[in-house]
């Protein structure tokens, strides 16, 4: 049976330093949806720095479809990857890039898990969520980690509605937990393989900015909010081959870290704007400009968890990335420099 199906198409804009999603939406006819069933669309580019007026047209490619929580049964979120007037994948399109670093090497079976931290803010998005008015400040961090109780947790309400939604939408999370400063949160994606992962955080940080719009509260990915003592806001990425979960993972859990640090650099370039700011060797970070790598260690660029030291097996959790980095280059950095000979992207 025919029937109207509204198909939210969500897309990654061209902005510099940091990309931000677009979405509209379209009615189709359709009497069963799949992916193949999507036609792709046309977009205004002159209007999300991806094109001149004179040449506006982009084209947007659907290339991953989730059940839509928030209008329901039959309708749908529709991921796409941008692609210019001449047919390419426009430039911005940074997900191109990993699919073919996926297809290189799906022989070594690569997972990922994502953390992304985030920070609420009221509806003008000048001051985080309930943080006094005009210049005060909360009490010193310490006991807003993990905190439960109106004058330590901010905005568990969209944390919450946003948690369920993306349970209905089938993405893969994995949890979530306030973080050490007030009104800043994480949520959890994966582990999954590629491209899927970076999707689903794209997705996830979609449906946190249209839920937020219900309840009149903004989300950023600001890597350092709040200059001072107050924890920054990062995308730390968990990161794990089929020989690192195996027995005796250890010993390539050691190599991939090695392998990273001899990259560093490379890695800070597509890790997220503003990471400077927060990598300051303070607040559970190693400075920009070290890389260090141990057992435990949340001083540390990668750290070794202790459950898979002990183990002697798993996977190994790169701190670096920044809240608003793209997970399509940070996931395209790892798989080229531990499981290839290095990188380049765009
Ligand atoms: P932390 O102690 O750093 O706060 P979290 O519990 O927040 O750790 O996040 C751990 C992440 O590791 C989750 O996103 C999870 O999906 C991911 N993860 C678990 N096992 C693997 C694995 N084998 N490979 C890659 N990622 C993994
Ligand atoms: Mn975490
Ligand atoms: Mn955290
Ligand atoms: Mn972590």
């Amino acid at each position: 049976m025919v029937q109207k199906v509204l198909a939210e198409y969500i897309w990654i804009d061209g902005q510099e330093p940091t990309k931000k999603l677009r979405s509209k939406t379209r009615v189709l006819d359709l009497d069963y949806v799949s992916l193949k069933h999507i036609p792709s669309w046309t977009s205004d580019g002159s209007s999300t720095m991806q094109a001149d007026t004179h040449r506006s047209d982009i084209i947007l490619k659907p290339v991953n479809l989730k059940h839509d929580p928030i209008r329901g049964e039959p309708h749908y979120l529709v991921l796409c990857e941008v692609y210019g007037s001449n047919g390419k994948p426009h430039k911005s399109n940074t997900r191109a890039a990993l699919k073919r670093a996926a297809k290189k090497f799906e022989g070594s079976e690569p997972w990922f898990g994502i953390e992304q931290e985030y920070t609420l803010y009221d509806r003008d998005g000048v001051r985080p969520l309930r943080w006094p008015e005009g210049a005060g400040f909360p009490a010193p961090q310490g006991k807003y980690y993990c905190g439960v109780g109106s004058d330590e947790v901010h905005g568990r309400e969209l944390v919450e509605a946003h948690l369920k939604a993306c349970l209905e939408a089938k993405l893969e999370i994995a949890g979530i937990n306030a973080e050490v400063m007030p009104a800043q949160w994480e949520f959890q994606v994966g582990p999954l393989p590629t491209p899927e992962i970076a999707d689903q955080l794209w997705l996830a940080r979609w449906l946190l900015y249209r839920i937020g719009e219900n309840y009149g509260i903004s989300a950023k990915l600001d890597p350092k909010p709040i200059a001072g003592d107050w924890n920054g806001a990062g995308a730390h990425t968990n990161f794990s081959t089929k020989q690192m979960r195996g027995t005796n993972g250890i010993h390539y859990i050691e190599e991939a870290c090695r392998k990273l640090g001899m990259r560093h650099s490379e890695h800070i370039s597509v890790y997220g704007a503003d990471n400077a700011k927060r990598l300051s060797g303070k607040h559970e970070t190693c400075d920009i400009d070290t890389f260090r790598w141990g057992v435990s260690d949340r001083g540390a660029s990668v750290r070794i968890p202790l459950h898979v030291a002990n183990a002697g097996q798993g996977y190994l959790e790169d701190r670096r990335p920044a809240a608003n980095a793209d997970p399509y280059k940070v996931c395209t950095a790892i798989l080229e420099t531990v499981c290839g000979k290095g990188f380049s992207i765009n």
